[in-house]
């Protein structure tokens, strides 16, 4: 094979984290990669955006992934970079009713703060107990099994490595979070309000409809090191596109991938700036909905197949705020705020909104005597597509319903001096970051889905593979960190088997 025919290796369509972290790996053996993003800026739901002189986290505000058998541990470890970032104490408070919920990372002062809250603390240990086990060897198990889910023989075959003591966990996905807690006894309604909530920002779904296999590490996400980015996440995707670029990688922005095409063995990919380029092999890191969009033939049916199935996903509703600096010493970066029973607020569609708060000494974010405010809620996409002539209306309804929900809520924001605001809904997402209809957050999680039902990365195509939030194994920057690792083993494992004929 002529390498000089192609212009890579691997193209990869997309610069979200699930992208960036496949073409960081693949360059790190000394593949040719060149990595198309449609945007301005690579990143997508895990970077930061520049307005009126502030930063902003353009979706996700909370890391974690740096603990033993974690992604962004092993994205570090093997690529030998480290990502600008502090570790957070407390990871989270949450704020419901009159209760102010700090979660802890340490487990043993978590379970006294749940006792403390929600009472039953034998039950109480009994289910956190469980959740911190489970989601521990979920962790181990997913870090050492990247060719799942099994795409033949071979990768069936490597799922008997895995140690058999870790076999007990498996009957958790038939068993909702919601049973788990009942069976150790939990009766509390209040404490399923709380999981609920909790469950819809990590699994995107509630404890009824999570299977405890993914909502143990889900609910126990804060009882990992949270991290800080100074800066904003933009410095993450920063230091991975300088490393990519720094071993001969290429990162193109402003060129989204307009069509896709199988010759032979090999991609051929059309962009937005009138460019084509070849490869040997391709990874999709576009969103699975979208992918109908720039397929044709065999492959846009097979996208078309798959996108049917997750016709449920979110949208958000988010917003960026800066104010004046009046937020107690020792704050919490992180909030969530629980609406009130009573509070309905047309096109938001859940029970609460979080708040994030850059941190006291980032300057590059905001200047001393000032904060920056990240504010996400979930959202029906279809509900903002349809509103047409009232969209200003309804979206500055609810900006003006989560302010006086902040100024009820959140310690010190009621005495705050707003400097800016403004606010973004699935409409403005799918103009930003391109998902088909602003739909964000991955796939929810679901009992109705088996454990092997998800999207794999390998795709019937030879050469052609996925990465990112709506394939396995889902949601988040952890989730699509793996994902982005998974995809990495199986892209080389076809170009060595190219090479080998
Ligand atoms: C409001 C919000 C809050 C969140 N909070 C958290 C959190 O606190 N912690 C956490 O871990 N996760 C959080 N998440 C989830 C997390 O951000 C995502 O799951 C993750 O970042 C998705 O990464 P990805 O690589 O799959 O996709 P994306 O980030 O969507 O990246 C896909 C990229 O592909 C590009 N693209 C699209 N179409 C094309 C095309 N045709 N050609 C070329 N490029 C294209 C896009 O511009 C984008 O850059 C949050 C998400 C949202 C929306």
């Amino acid at each position: 094979m002529k390498r000089k025919e192609y212009d890579a290796d691997v193209i990869i369509a997309g610069a979200g984290m699930g992208g960036l972290s496949a073409a960081a790996f693949l360059v790190n053996d000394g593949y040719r990669v060149l990595v198309l993003e449609k945007s301005h800026v690579a990143g997508g739901c895990s970077s930061s955006y520049y307005r009126k002189g502030y930063i902003f986290e353009s979706g996700a505000t909370t890391l974690i992934g740096f603990d033993q058998h974690q992604p962004l541990r092993l994205l570090e470890d093997k690529l030998g970079i480290t990502i600008p970032k502090i570790p957070l104490i407390p990871s989270m408070t949450v704020h419901m009713g009159n209760k102010k919920i700090i979660r802890w990372q340490d487990r043993k002062m978590w379970i006294e703060e749940a006792v403390k809250h929600f009472g039953e603390p034998i039950e109480q240990k009994r289910f956190w107990e469980l959740a911190f086990k489970v989601s521990d060897v979920v962790w181990k198990v997913s870090a050492s099994n990247p060719f799942f889910p099994p795409a033949g023989v071979p990768d069936w075959l490597r799922l008997l490595n895995n140690n058999p003591l870790d076999v007990w966990v498996l009957p958790y996905v038939l068993e909702s979070v919601r049973e788990t807690a009942v069976s150790k006894g939990i009766t509390n309604p209040e404490f399923f309000r709380f999981l609920d909530e909790q469950l819809m920002i990590s699994a995107q779904s509630p404890s009824f409809d999570t299977p405890f296999l993914f909502g143990a590490p889900a609910i126990t996400y804060t009882n990992y090191t949270n991290y800080y980015v100074p800066g904003g996440l933009i410095e993450m995707i920063k230091t991975i596109t300088g490393f990519i670029k720094k071993n001969n990688g290429r990162v193109l922005t402003r060129e989204g991938v307009t069509s896709i095409e199988k010759e032979n063995d090999s991609y051929h990919v059309r962009t937005s700036a009138y460019k084509s380029y070849k490869a040997k092999a391709l990874i999709s890191n576009i969103p699975v909905w979208n992918m109908a969009e720039i397929t044709s033939g065999k492959m846009l049916k097979y996208f078309h197949k798959e996108s049917l199935r997750y016709e449920r996903a979110w949208g958000a509703f988010t917003m960026g705020i800066v104010t004046d600096d009046v937020y107690p010493e020792n704050l919490s970066l992180h909030h969530q705020l629980h609406f009130d029973h009573d509070i309905r607020i047309p096109g938001i569609e859940s029970g609460s909104v979080f708040v994030s708060i850059s941190d006291i000494n980032d300057q590059k974010r905001a200047k001393t005597g000032e904060r920056v405010l990240n504010v996400s809620t979930h959202a029906f996409p279809d509900f903002w597509f349809q509103l047409n002539g009232n969209y200003e209306i309804v979206k500055k309804n609810a900006e003006k319903k989560i302010v006086s929900h902040l100024r009820a809520k959140l310690p010190g924001f009621s005495g705050a001096e707003i400097k800016l605001l403004f606010s973004s809904t699935p409409v403005t997402w799918s103009n930003w970051v391109y998902r088909k209809k602003g739909r964000v957050g991955g796939i929810p999680q679901s009992m109705t889905r088996s454990l092997l039902d998800w999207t794999p990365n390998q795709t019937p195509f030879p050469g052609l593979f996925l990465c990112g939030d709506t394939v396995f194994p889902g949601q988040g920057i952890p989730g699509v960190t793996l994902s982005g690792f998974n995809v990495y083993l199986r892209a080389v494992k076809h170009l060595k088997n190219i090479l080998n004929h």
